[in-house]
């Protein structure tokens, strides 16, 4: 079965606080792998397990960490099931859509894309930016022009579910624009560990259903949606992402694992401080997840729901997050 962000809120009373797939908690998840490097890939949203499985099989084949969450998060992005990220993804508020991803890698180089239309694999687009220019983020129409610079192909990312989807969307809405739905959006957030020991991070989204053409989310955003520090550890959020930019929510994560706090010390910190700072509505989701250089995960959440995957050495588990609203 395919488990989504829906199927948590449907289903969320069984599981609480705990494992849903694959019974392994998360203590055990590194007994079996060799001293060393904890070759590991998490990412936000149990239904990411794929991207998750596909970017372990890269750690074991010896790549490396960039290259491995790159390859996981294709499948997110590829799937026309998938209504958040890449092809298939929900349009903004004129039927159109654009895609936010970034990238960072273990020497701290980084690499987004932010409104980019036309083109499935964001994140690779992201990846060339970091590796071929000189800025770390490209936008719009530059990002675009870029894209086919650089070999990509230019495709209808529009499928006919999220075509009917927004058409329906509009009917009911024809007078009122600037109302994102709340339930119609998440990010694939990656964070990698491959044999040199060496972190990375990636997300990708099409940001918010029914978003303001241009409206650029957290995703892109270094230190927001998405941060790594190859000494600390790493940190990817996924929800609301006007609360996480104003909070610089997962580089605040970073900074507190650098102050010795534990990858879910820092993720409940991140959630409690956008708490405390913001208004929220009640049906504002934030979800933070974290790994630190050792391998210990954290992951925590404003409201019940939010979920992660976890792929190593045994059979990839996805993992129910505490959360702050009980
Ligand atoms: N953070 C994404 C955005 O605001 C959406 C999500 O992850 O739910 O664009």
């Amino acid at each position: 079965m395919k488990i989504t962000r829906r199927d948590f809120v449907k289903t969320g009373a069984v599981l609480s606080g705990g494992l849903i797939a694959n019974q392994v908690s998360p203590s055990k998840i590194f007994s079996g792998q060799n001293s060393g490097s904890p070759l590991i890939a998490v990412s936000t949203w149990g239904d990411t397990i794929k991207s998750g499985e596909k970017a372990y099989e890269y750690l074991n084949e010896g790549k490396n960490s960039l290259d491995a969450l790159e390859a996981g998060i294709w499948i997110a992005e590829n799937d026309p099931d998938n209504n958040s990220v890449g092809y298939g993804g929900l349009p903004d508020e004129d039927g159109i859509v654009t895609l936010d991803a970034s990238v960072m890698d273990w020497n701290g180089n980084a690499g987004s894309v932010a409104a980019l239309e036309g083109i499935k694999n964001p994140i690779s687009v992201a990846k060339l930016v970091m590796q071929k220019t000189k800025h770390v983020m490209l936008a719009g129409d530059g990002a675009k022009k870029f894209a086919l610079e650089n070999g990509f192909k230019e495709e209808n990312l529009l499928t006919e579910k999220s075509r009917k989807a927004w058409e329906n969307w509009k009917r009911k809405n024809p007078h009122n624009p600037n109302r994102v739905d709340e339930h119609n959006h998440d990010t694939i957030g990656m964070l990698a560990i491959d044999k040199f020991n060496n972190l990375s991070g990636g997300v990708s989204t099409s940001g918010m259903g029914w978003k303001i053409h241009g409206r650029v989310g957290d995703s892109p955003v270094i230190g927001a949606a998405m941060f790594v520090d190859n000494e600390i550890g790493g940190a990817v959020a996924t929800g609301n992402g006007e609360f996480v930019m104003r909070t610089v929510g997962s580089f605040l994560i970073v900074e507190k694992m650098r102050d010795g706090l534990t990858p879910q010390e820092a993720c409940e910190f991140a959630i409690k401080r956008i708490y405390k700072k913001a208004k929220l509505d009640k049906d504002i989701q934030i979800g933070y997840l974290a790994i630190n250089k050792k391998g210990e995960i954290g992951a925590y959440s404003l409201y019940d729901g939010f979920t992660y995957a976890v792929a190593t050495s045994i059979p990839g588990s996805v993992i129910k997050s505490d959360f702050l609203l009980k």
